[in-house]
């Protein structure tokens, strides 16, 4: 999937994105839409990163019953 990092200009925030074509990034804090484009943010920040919003479960399976009960 083509997800990219991004900071914002105005308020810093630093946000990851899924972009489609020519589809314009905003910033999620302040909706403003002077971002830059972070590279390589893969390679140093995949700790888990991605599975924390994915809800009950340990993220690694499909099951939603093999969390800490
Ligand atoms: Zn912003």
């Amino acid at each position: 999937m083509p997800i990219f990092e991004y900071q914002c200009r105005e308020c810093k925030k630093t946000f990851e994105t899924l972009v489609f074509g020519n589809q314009e990034v905003t910033c999620p804090m302040c909706k403003g839409k002077n971002v830059k484009k972070l590279m390589s943010a893969f390679s140093h920040s995949s700790d888990g990163k991605f599975t924390s919003s994915a809800g009950p479960g340990c993220g690694s399976c499909s099951a939603t019953s093999c969390g800490p009960s």
